[in-house]
């Protein structure tokens, strides 16, 4: 439902993407690591088509939706107003299934986004992608300054959907313990190239993966 050819994205003379190929099929959960810099925000940035590439093809099937990297909510309106402009594409404005999936929302949907933990907010972005129904979901960074805690019931609701609901996801991650944990195949991005793909129990066995993403000697 992703396909990613020959890939290159520019920021005036620098390279962030450099002939990039990443494909995602429909119902896989794929991660895509690597370090501060190495391009996954650009790549994430390309598929939602904030970004226009300088050469290659980015291709996605489906209705895409893509919590980017830091949140992005609007801090002073309140959850449920986040999640219905979240939803103002699609044409959907009740919540309701959203809450569904995610009930922790629920109790939170009258408060200010702007005051809720980092936990809940990451919860506000992911229900505020769903709004719009997708097919295919891209997750900047799910664990970025979180508790252990609630990266692990985020995760979970990940899971969850991506198994029973055979939602498309391409999970950005710089902690591959998680990315590992909950994806079948993994690409390392670094310096905007592909260094490393393939299944992620392979890919930990990588003493040069080991080394860089799970702290290994
Ligand atoms: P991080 O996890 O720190 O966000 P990343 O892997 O997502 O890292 P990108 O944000 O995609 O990396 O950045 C890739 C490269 O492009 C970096 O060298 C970065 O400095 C550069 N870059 C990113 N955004 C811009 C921009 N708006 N203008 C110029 N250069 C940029």
């Amino acid at each position: 439902m992703i396909e990613v050819r020959d890939l290159v994205v520019t920021y005036g003379a620098a390279t962030a993407l450099d002939h990039v190929r990443l494909s995602v099929g429909r119902g896989e959960m794929v991660a895509l690591l690597g370090p501060n810099g190495a391009g996954k925000s650009t790549l994430a940035d390309t598929l939602s088509g904030i970004l226009t590439p300088a050469a290659g093809t980015v291709e996605v099937t489906g209705r895409l939706a893509h919590i980017p990297e830091g949140r992005q909510l609007f801090p002073d309106l309140t959850v449920e107003d986040n999640l219905v402009l979240g939803g103002w594409r699609a044409g959907t404005r009740d919540p309701s299934p959203v809450f569904e999936i995610l009930p922790a929302l629920a109790g939170l949907r009258r408060r200010r986004a702007g005051v809720l933990s980092g936990g809940e907010q990451q919860m506000v972005a992911f229900g505020r992608a769903l709004m719009s129904r997708p097919e295919v979901l891209v997750v900047d960074e799910l664990s970025l300054g979180l508790a252990p805690i609630a990266t692990r019931d985020l995760a979970a609701h990940l899971v969850e959907l991506n198994r029973e609901r055979g939602l498309t996801v391409l999970l950005i991650e710089q902690n591959a313990r998680l990315a590992f944990g909950v994806c079948e195949r993994a690409y390392v991005l670094e310096a905007g190239r592909v260094v490393a793909e393939g299944p992620c129990a392979e890919l930990a066995e990588d003493p040069r993966v080991a080394r860089a993403y799970l702290g290994g000697s």
